[in-house]
C-alpha cells in the first residue's frame, strides 16, 4: 500500500517556532501522520500541544531563544532523553525586518541572520550527529522562502538568510546523504501569518501580490501540511538537497 510510505507512525519530529503560523500547522500535520512532536519555542505553544495530543501523539515543549546557539546541545539532549530518539527536524523559526537597504541597521542584519541561518545550521549539526549515532538516517526540512529565489525589496537580511537556507540545504544534503539523511527545504509563497501581516495591511502591496498568484489567493498555513509530511516520510527517500516551492504558482509566473 503506497500510503504506508507516507505514514510517520513511531517517528519523533522536532519543530522550531511552532506556537503559531506555519510551524503550528506543520506540527499538527506531522502529528496527523502519526508523529510525536518536540516543540522548541520562546513561549509554551498551548494550542499546538492541544492539537497534537488530540491526535493521540506525545508532545514535549522545550523553551529556548533561538537567536542564541549555546543551548542547542542541551536542548537536543533533553529531547532524546524524553522521547528516546529523533527522526525529523523542521527548521521553521524565522524572523523578518523591513527597512530601505541604505538605512538598514547592523542590529536588524544580525537578528535575522542569527535565527534564520546560524541557528538553523547549528541545530541541524546537532541533529545530524544524533541521526548518525542512531544509524537509521533521518529527515531535515528547512523553511526557505520565495526570497531564496528572488531579491525581494526592503528586506536585505531576510533575502540573504533565505538564499543561504537554499544553498545550505544543498551543501548539507551532499555531505549527509551517505548517512541516509535527507536534507530538503520548503519555500512557502505568500502565506497569511504574522510574518506577512504588515504586507497584507498595505492595500497596494497586498493587491500587487495577490494579482500575480496564479492560484488567486494568499496561502494558508494548512497548505504546508501535505508537503512537510511528504518530505518527512519514506515516500521522499530519494529526494536530496531540493527546495520545493509551495506558492500557488508564484514562481511559475
Ligand atoms: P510567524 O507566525 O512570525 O512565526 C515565526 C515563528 O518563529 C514563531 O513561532 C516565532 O516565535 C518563532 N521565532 C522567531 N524568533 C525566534 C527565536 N528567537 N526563538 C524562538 N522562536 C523564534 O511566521 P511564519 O510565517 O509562520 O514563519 C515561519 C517560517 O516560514 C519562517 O522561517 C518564515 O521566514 C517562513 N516563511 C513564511 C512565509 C509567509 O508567507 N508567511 C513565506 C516564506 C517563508 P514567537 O511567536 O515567540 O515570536
Amino acid at each position: 500500500m503506497i500510503l504506508n510510505d507516507f505514514s510517520l507512525h513511531g517517528k519523533v519530529a522536532i519543530v522550531t517556532g511552532c506556537n503559531t503560523g506555519l510551524g503550528k500547522s506543520m506540527a499538527s500535520g506531522l502529528a496527523r501522520a502519526g508523529c510525536d512532536i518536540v516543540a522548541i519555542n520562546r513561549s509554551d505553544p498551548l494550542e499546538t500541544a492541544a492539537e497534537v495530543k488530540a491526535q493521540g501523539r506525545r508532545f514535549l515543549s522545550l523553551k529556548a531563544d533561538l537567536a542564541r546557539q549555546d543551548r542547542l546541545p542541551s536542548l537536543l539532549e533533553r529531547a532524546v532523553l524524553e522521547m528516546g530518539r529523533i527522526d525529523i527536524l523542521v527548521n521553521n523559526a524565522g524572523i523578518i525586518r523591513r527597512d530601505d537597504a541604505v538605512n538598514f541597521s547592523e542590529q536588524d542584519w544580525d537578528a535575522v541572520m542569527d535565527v534564520n541561518i546560524k541557528t538553523l545550521f547549528f541545530l541541524s549539526q546537532q541533529v545530524a550527529r544524533q541521526f548518525i549515532a542512531q544509524g537509521s538516517g533521518g529527515k531535515i526540512i528547512n523553511i526557505a522562502s520565495m526570497l531564496s529565489f528572488q531579491g525581494g525589496i526592503r528586506v536585505p537580511s531576510y533575502t540573504a538568510s533565505k538564499s543561504a537556507v537554499m544553498g545550505l540545504t544543498r551543501a548539507l544534503a551532499n555531505e549527509w546523504a551517505k548517512h541516509g539523511i535527507n536534507v530538503n527545504a520548503l519555500a512557502p509563497g505568500y502565506i497569511a501569518t504574522n510574518n506577512t501581516e504588515q504586507l497584507r495591511k498595505d492595500e497596494v502591496r497586498s493587491e500587487e501580490i495577490l494579482s500575480r498568484i496564479p492560484a488567486g489567493r494568499w496561502g494558508r498555513p494548512e497548505d504546508l501540511m501535505g508537503p512537510v509530511v511528504f518530505l518527512a516520510s519514506k515516500a521522499s527517500d530519494y529526494i536530496n538537497g531540493y527546495t520545493l516551492a509551495v506558492d500557488g504558482g508564484w514562481l511559475a509566473r
